[in-house]
C-alpha cells in the first residue's frame, strides 16, 4: 500500500518509522511518503494561513498550497489515471471505526491532508473531489489541534490489517470491534501472581486444557465486559450469539 501525507509537521509523522510500521515499510509492504505543505508556498513567509471571511476566531487554511501539494501527490502516481483516496482528518467526519479501517486496508493507495488552525478552505474539498474520492475522517468527538495525531492513529489501524504486516493473522480475529464485541481478558504467566498482600489467580478454566470451555468462558467475558463498558455496542449487535443466555445487566 502506499500512504500520502501532507502536512506543515512533517516530523510530527516521524513515529511511522518505528514498531510494526517501521518493519513494513523495511519490508517494502508499506510505502509512505511525508510531504511538506509549505514547499507548495511561494512568499518569503511560506504562509499557509489567513484570517476567515465573514469573521470569527482563529485562521483558515489557504486553497492555492492545498491545490498544488495535493495535485503534485496525483502527478505522482504510479500508474496513468492511478489516484489516491484521499482521507481529510477533521472532527465533523464521519467516525472512524474498524470497519472503516477494514474498507481502507483494501485500497491500494491512501493520501491524508492534515488540517490545522479552524481548518481547510472549503474550495479545497471541492477541487480534490473533482480529482480523486475524498472521505472526512473523525478520530472521535473532541477537538484535536491537528490532523497528524488522526493521521498517526488511522495509518496503525489500516497497516496493520495488511497481509504480512503482522506476524500471527490469527490475533487479528477475536480483537475488539471485529464483530462487534470486546475481547475478553488475556492472561500470562505467572499463573499465581504474588502482589504484595494479595495472590492474584489466573481463571482456573485456562489451564484446564479444556478448549470448548475456554471458548465458551472467553464469550461470556466479551459479552459481560461489553454490556459494563460499552452497552451501545451491544444494542448494536443483534446476531451476536449467546446474547440471550446472559444475564448482562
Ligand atoms: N474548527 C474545526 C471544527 O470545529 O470542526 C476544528 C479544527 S481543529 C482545531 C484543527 C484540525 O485538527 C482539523 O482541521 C483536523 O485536521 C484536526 N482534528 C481535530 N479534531 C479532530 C478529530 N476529532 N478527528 C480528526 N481530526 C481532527
Amino acid at each position: 500500500m502506499r500512504i500520502d501525507v501532507v502536512t506543515i509537521f512533517p516530523a510530527y509523522l516521524e513515529p511511522l518509522g518505528l514498531s510494526l510500521i517501521g518493519t513494513a515499510r523495511r519490508a517494502g509492504l508499506l510505502d509512505i511518503r511525508v510531504h511538506d505543505l509549505r514547499d507548495h508556498t511561494h512568499d518569503r513567509h511560506r504562509t499557509v494561513d489567513d484570517s476567515p471571511f465573514g469573521g470569527g476566531a482563529g485562521m483558515v487554511m489557504k486553497p492555492e498550497p492545498w491545490a498544488a501539494a495535493l495535485d503534485a501527490v496525483v502527478a505522482s502516481a504510479p500508474a496513468a489515471g492511478a489516484v489516491p483516496h484521499l482521507i481529510v482528518p477533521g472532527p465533523g467526519g464521519v467516525p472512524f471505526t474498524q470497519a472503516l479501517a477494514r474498507s481502507l486496508a483494501t485500497e491500494p493507495w491512501l493520501a491524508f491532508a492534515c488540517g490545522r488552525y479552524e481548518g481547510i478552505d472549503e474550495r479545497v474539498y471541492e477541487h480534490a473531489s473533482a480529482r480523486m474520492p475524498v472521505t472526512v475522517v473523525s478520530l472521535g468527538d473532541y477537538v484535536l489541534g491537528g490532523g497528524e495525531v488522526a493521521v498517526l492513529a488511522i495509518v496503525e489501524a489500516v497497516a496493520r490489517l495488511l497481509p504480512g504486516v503482522i506476524g500471527n493473522a490469527d490475533s487479528l480475529v477475536e480483537e475488539s470491534h471485529e464483530d462487534g464485541l470486546l475481547e475478553y481478558p488475556v492472561y500470562t504467566r505467572p499463573a499465581s501472581w504474588v502482589d504484595g498482600a494479595v495472590v492474584r489467580d489466573v481463571p482456573p478454566v485456562l489451564l484446564s486444557g479444556d478448549h470448548a470451555a475456554i471458548a465458551a468462558w472467553r464469550h461470556e467475558q466479551r459479552v459481560r465486559r461489553t454490556a459494563a463498558r460499552r452497552p451501545d455496542l451491544l444494542a448494536r449487535t443483534a446476531t451476536v450469539s449467546g446474547l440471550g443466555d446472559l444475564d448482562v445487566a
